[in-house]
């Protein structure tokens, strides 16, 4: 199983009496390609951030690929996402001053299994699959369209052959052309990749892409 949770609640530690999520059971199998909609401040990002281990379970099972992310420390989660898991983030989080092949390599860098092997070339063969031309690979990122950076974002996301691809509303901030195009990118590189996709958004119409859609109203109890 690629995800398992299991009567996971969690409320932020500074207003704990809001229970954000309250999910009795939910699981994604490997190589699954799993939709999640819900309006904003539904609690997509914040499932994200506990499948990733950037925010800490206190109640209930957290397993990503048969590991127990709520028993590890800090350290053992930061490591496990680097190596594990890719994140598309919503607003890229490029940093703008380094170039597309700096900003893969930073990914790179934090991972412990495959550090320093071939990153730069692993890079330019992610890149040139995207279609972002070699005379753009060392522009600072803030010069690349929003397009490009967007698919900067999955390259990096996908440099240390992650088990698990998690996006967090990659598309929202480009147009119908960009969209399309970085959807196709996006599943024909888990096709190619052999990964479990998890992708959330409140725009239902790029559901199409995917083989399940679960509603999150439906999964978390909490509201
Ligand atoms: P979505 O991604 O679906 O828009 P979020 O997971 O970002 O929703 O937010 C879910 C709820 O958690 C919202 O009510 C939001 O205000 C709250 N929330 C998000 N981040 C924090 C935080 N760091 N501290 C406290 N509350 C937060
Ligand atoms: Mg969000």
């Amino acid at each position: 199983m690629a995800i398992q949770l299991d009567h996971v609640r969690y409320a932020y530690p500074e207003a704990p009496e809001d229970v954000v999520l309250n999910i009795s059971e939910w699981s994604v199998s490997d190589g699954e390609r799993v939709f999640v909609h819900g309006p904003s401040g539904s609690g997509k990002s914040t499932l994200l951030n506990l499948l990733s281990g950037m925010l800490v379970c206190r109640e209930g099972c957290v397993s990503i690929l048969g590991e127990r992310l709520d028993k590890m420390s800090a350290r053992q989660r930061d490591r496990f996402r680097a190596n594990q898991i890719g994140y598309v983030f919503q607003q890229f989080n490029l940093m703008p001053y380094l170039n597309a092949i700096e900003n893969i390599e930073l990914a790179h860098i934090f991972s412990h299994r495959e550090r320093k092997r071939g990153g730069v070339k692993r890079a330019q063969e992610l890149l040139a699959a995207l279609n972002i031309v070699p005379s753009d690979w060392y522009k600072p990122s803030s010069r690349l369209s929003i397009g490009q950076q967007q698919r900067v974002a999955i390259a990096r996301a996908l440099v240390n052959k992650p088990a698990l691809l998690i996006a967090d509303e990659p598309t929202s901030s480009l147009d119908q052309e960009n969209r399309d195009n970085f959807m196709s990118v996006l599943m024909s590189l888990a096709t190619e990749n052999a990964i479990t996709l998890l992708f959330v958004s409140h725009d239902m119409s790029l559901s199409r892409d995917f083989g399940r859609t679960d509603a999150l109203a439906d999964v978390n109890r909490s509201r």
